[in-house]
């Protein structure tokens, strides 16, 4: 069942996320939708907050975006030997990152219509549990590695506008009040915040 993703200025996309366990009622039901709504608005990567449920659980495709690229684009944009992933990642924890950053555009689901460019570092490595509840350490790279702080920073009640410097921030402020009030259309369903 796609589900309706919540529009910026949502006060559940500001709550503090909790960590769940195997036994989370509907777990299975939860991730097949979040995966459902997550393609069916075309996306990488959702996090449970932006379907209006504050746990600690998020899905990334990295695969999608490498199958589309060519080789050059390949090469600027994943690790050598990273073809892309399909992860599901609960409880997951960010263990250790790489002093090396770079710059790319991002774009949310909760944010429709907009991308703007985000510094984050180039590796992380990652505590979390997989979709069969398998702990799992693992180190990330380029794309794959971005679009998992991405839906990590969801489970941490932080956006991606928040990387932003503030003046940069203040300019977006009035496209952000009309993406809140349902005033951009996106090509899914949504919730507004007011
Ligand atoms: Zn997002």
């Amino acid at each position: 069942m796609q589900l309706p993703i919540l529009s910026y200025g949502h006060s559940v996309l500001r709550e503090q996320c909790h960590d769940i366990d195997s036994g989370y009622p509907e777990l299975t039901k939860l991730i097949e939708n979040m995966w459902e709504t997550m393609y069916g608005a075309n996306g990488c990567g959702l996090a449970a907050p932006q379907v209006n449920v504050p746990v600690r659980l998020f899905l990334v495709d990295s695969k999608t975006t490498y199958d589309k690229m060519d080789d050059r684009s390949r090469e600027d944009y994943f690790a050598a030997n990273d073809t892309g992933i399909i992860e599901t990642f609960i409880n997951a924890a960010i263990i250790d990152e790489s002093e090396e950053v770079w710059t790319d555009e991002e774009g949310c689901l909760s944010i429709p219509a907009l991308a703007e460019p985000i510094t984050r570092p180039w590796s992380i490595t990652m505590e979390y549990f997989n979709r069969e509840f398998i702990r799992q350490t693992k180190t990330f790279y380029g794309t794959t590695a971005r679009m998992i702080q991405h839906e990590y920073d969801h489970t941490e009640r932080v956006l991606y506008l928040d990387h932003l410097k503030p003046l940069k921030r203040k300019l977006l402020q009035g496209k952000l009040e009309k993406i809140s009030k349902g005033l951009v259309k996106a090509k899914y369903p949504m919730k507004f915040a007011k």
